[in-house]
C-alpha cells in the first residue's frame, strides 16, 4: 500500500513504524472473512481492512471523526485477521498506534471518559477491585442480569500453595483481577509443577501486567505499570529463575511484548527485553515437563470443550498445544467449531461495548456446547468469568482441571 504520512507524525518513532506496517497491507481483505465484528456487523468499516484504512487516513492528516474512533472503539484487538493475513501485516501494533492518534484528536463523551478512568483506577488494584467484587456479590439479586452475570456468584477456594523447595524455581504473575475471581488457578499450578520438580514463586507486590491500562489508551500509564512489575521481579532474576509463568493469556501476551514496548526506554529496554525471553504461557510449560506428569496421571479425565483465548492463538501463536497437552492427559475433547473466534471478553471489551460482546459470548457458548461437554476449560481468567456468566456449565482453567488427574 502507497503512504504519505502527514509531517507531525512521519518522523517518529511511531510514525516510522505505522508506515512500516501500512506498506506490507496488500488490501486483498482476507482478514475480513476472520474478523469477529465484521462477521457481525457487515460493514467494511468493523473489519480489519477498513479499520487499517481509517488510521491510515489518520495518519496522513486527514480529518478525524467520531465515527472513526467508534469503529476503533468496537475493535476486539483479538488478532485473528493477524493469524490470517498472508502478508504479516501487525494489525495489534498499528492498532495502538492509530488509537492513540484518534483519541487525542477527538472528544470522546463525558460518560465514556468516566467509565474509562474508572476501570483504569479499580480493575489494576487488587486492594480495590476485590472489597468491590465483594460488596457487587452481596448487591447481585438486586442488580440488573447483564450487569449481575459479571458478577461470580462465589470464589473458589485457592488450597495451599507448596513450599519452595526445589532447585528449579520459576515465577508467576498473580495478576489484578485472577487472585479475587480464581485464586485455584495460580494455587494449582504451583501443586503441579511442584510435583515435577519446580517451585513456583509468587513476589508479594508485584502488581499487574499493565496490559488493561495500555489497552484502554492510557499507554504512558501501562508503560508504568510494566516497569514496576520488572522491578518487582527483577532481583529474582538476576537470581536465575528458569522462566516466568502465565496462567493468564491474556497478561501473557503483553509481557512476551514488554521487550517491543519499552524498546525505546533506555533505562528498561534490555531488562523488559529479558522479562519478555523468560515468558512462558503455562501450556508450554507443562507440555516440555510431560515425561515427568505422564506417571503421575491418575483416573481419565472428562468430556470437555476448551476454548482457546485469542491472547493464546493469536496473540502468542500458540495454537493447538493446550489441546495436546489436555489429549495426552486423558481428557476427551469435544468439537468447537469456529474456534479461532473471540468470545467477546476481549479485556474490559464486555463492559464497553456490551452488545457485542453479548452476542459473541452467545455464539461462542453454543459452538462450545456443540459437542454436549460435562465442562468448559479455558486459558485465560476474562475469558473464564465472561463464559461463565452466560452458562450452567462449569467453566474452569484447565490446569485446574489437570491438577484433579494426578494421582
Ligand atoms: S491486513 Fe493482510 S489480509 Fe488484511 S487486507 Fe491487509 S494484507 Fe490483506
Ligand atoms: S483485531 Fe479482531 S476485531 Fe479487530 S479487526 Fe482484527 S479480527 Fe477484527
Amino acid at each position: 500500500m502507497q503512504t504519505a504520512l502527514a509531517d507531525f507524525i512521519r518522523d517518529t518513532p511511531e510514525g516510522r513504524e505505522a508506515d512500516a506496517i501500512l506498506r506490507k497491507c496488500v488490501h486483498c481483505g482476507f482478514c475480513t472473512a476472520t474478523c469477529p465484528t465484521y462477521l457481525l456487523l457487515g460493514d467494511e468499516n468493523d473489519g480489519p481492512r477498513g479499520r487499517i484504512y481509517l488510521m491510515k487516513q489518520a495518519l496522513e492528516g486527514q480529518e478525524i471523526t467520531d465515527k472513526t474512533r467508534l469503529h476503533l472503539d468496537r475493535c476486539l484487538t483479538c488478532r485473528a485477521c493477524e493469524t490470517t493475513c498472508p502478508s504479516g501485516v501487525q494489525y495489534g501494533r498499528l492498532l495502538d498506534i492509530g488509537r492513540r492518534l484518534v483519541e487525542g484528536k477527538t472528544a470522546r463523551p463525558a460518560w465514556e471518559r468516566v467509565k474509562h478512568r474508572a476501570l483504569a483506577a479499580v480493575l489494576p488494584r487488587r486492594s480495590l477491585f476485590a472489597p468491590l467484587l465483594k460488596l457487587g456479590r452481596l448487591a447481585r439479586p438486586f442488580l440488573p442480569r447483564s450487569i449481575a452475570e459479571k458478577v461470580p456468584a462465589s470464589t473458589p477456594a485457592a488450597g495451599a500453595w507448596p513450599a519452595p523447595r526445589h532447585a528449579r524455581k520459576m515465577l508467576a504473575l498473580a495478576g489484578c483481577v485472577q487472585p479475587a475471581l480464581a485464586p485455584d488457578i495460580n494455587a494449582a499450578a504451583a501443586r503441579v509443577l511442584d510435583r515435577v520438580g519446580i517451585s513456583l514463586v509468587e513476589v508479594k507486590g508485584a502488581g499487574c501486567c499493565g496490559a488493561l491500562r495500555y489497552h484502554l489508551n492510557y499507554q504512558e500509564d501501562g508503560l508504568d505499570d510494566m516497569r514496576a512489575l520488572i522491578d518487582s521481579w527483577w532481583p529474582y532474576v538476576e537470581n536465575g529463575v528458569e522462566a516466568i509463568v502465565m496462567t493468564a493469556s491474556g497478561c501473557g501476551v503483553t509481557m512476551k511484548e514488554y521487550g517491543h514496548l519499552l524498546e525505546r526506554d533506555p533505562r528498561y529496554a534490555a531488562r523488559a527485553a529479558k522479562i519478555s525471553a523468560l515468558t512462558r504461557d503455562i501450556s508450554e510449560v507443562i507440555d516440555a515437563e510431560h515425561a515427568r506428569l505422564e506417571p503421575l496421571l491418575g483416573k481419565k479425565g472428562g468430556r470437555v470443550a476448551f476454548h482457546p483465548p485469542c491472547t493464546l492463538q493469536h496473540g502468542q501463536n500458540i495454537k493447538g498445544l493446550t489441546e495436546r497437552v489436555l489429549a495426552l492427559a486423558g481428557f476427551e475433547l469435544t468439537p468447537v467449531p469456529d474456534s479461532h473466534l473471540c468470545c467477546g471478553s476481549a479485556g474490559t471489551y464486555s463492559i464497553l461495548q456490551p452488545g457485542l460482546s453479548g452476542q459473541l459470548k452467545r455464539n461462542k457458548l453454543s459452538a462450545l456446547a456443540a459437542g454436549s461437554p460435562e465442562e468448559i476449560l479455558t486459558a485465560n481468567i476474562g475469558c473464564l468469568a465472561h463464559l461463565q456468566g452466560g452458562t450452567e456449565l462449569p467453566v474452569r482453567h484447565w490446569i485446574v482441571a489437570l491438577e484433579e488427574r494426578l494421582q
